[in-house]
């Protein structure tokens, strides 16, 4: 083999290579640069995280990738937004008429101080309101309740809190 094209073989593969190397390298430090953008405010940050990956290459990489913030921008706003809705939920919850704990829609007795909180409709099972004289899922009427053409405005409408409560036969709280 002529040792001439073996050289140049040599020094264009050298060449590529070199070349594929710049290439990488700018395109890492491109990466870096929008990835410690969309994770970071401060501008001293992101021109160090730029730094690192230009000065150190592929360990710089590493390193970056080490150190910086796990959570971008988005994310963290995201996050927030999540806490802050799980926050309101927990303030929203009702709070038990007896002891004033924090109770759930879905319980029908308070399982701190026994106080009804619902009752169950006789006819579906689902539970209703305490004042509530018809059941909103089925339309029946409440056990006591004999008034056939009730309306629904009129069943739905709390009772006021100085009026004797609805008759239930089965209710036992005293
Ligand atoms: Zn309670
Ligand atoms: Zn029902």
């Amino acid at each position: 083999m002529d040792p001439l094209t073996t050289n140049n073989f040599i020094l264009g593969l050298t060449a590529w290579a070199i070349a594929f190397l710049v290439v990488l390298w700018i395109s890492l430090i491109i990466w870096t640069y929008r990835d410690i953008r969309s994770r970071l405010r401060d501008p001293l940050m992101r021109i160090l995280a730029v730094l690192v990956v230009a000065l150190l290459f592929l360990p710089g990489i590493v390193i970056y990738m080490i150190i910086r913030p796990p959570r971008t921008l988005e994310e963290e706003y995201q996050h927030t937004l999540e806490e802050e809705a799980l926050l309101q939920s927990i303030e929203e919850s009702p709070l038990c008429p007896g002891c004033g704990r924090r109770i759930r829609e879905t319980w029908s007795v308070c399982p701190n101080c026994y106080t009804k909180l619902k009752k169950p409709c006789h006819q579906c099972g689902k539970l209703m309101e305490l004042p509530w004289n018809l059941c909103p899922f089925c339309g029946t009427p409440a056990p006591g309740m004999r008034k056939e053409n009730i309306t629904m405005d009129d069943a739905l409408r709390p009772l006021p809190a100085e009026e004797e409560p609805i008759p239930e036969p089965e209710a036992d709280n005293t």
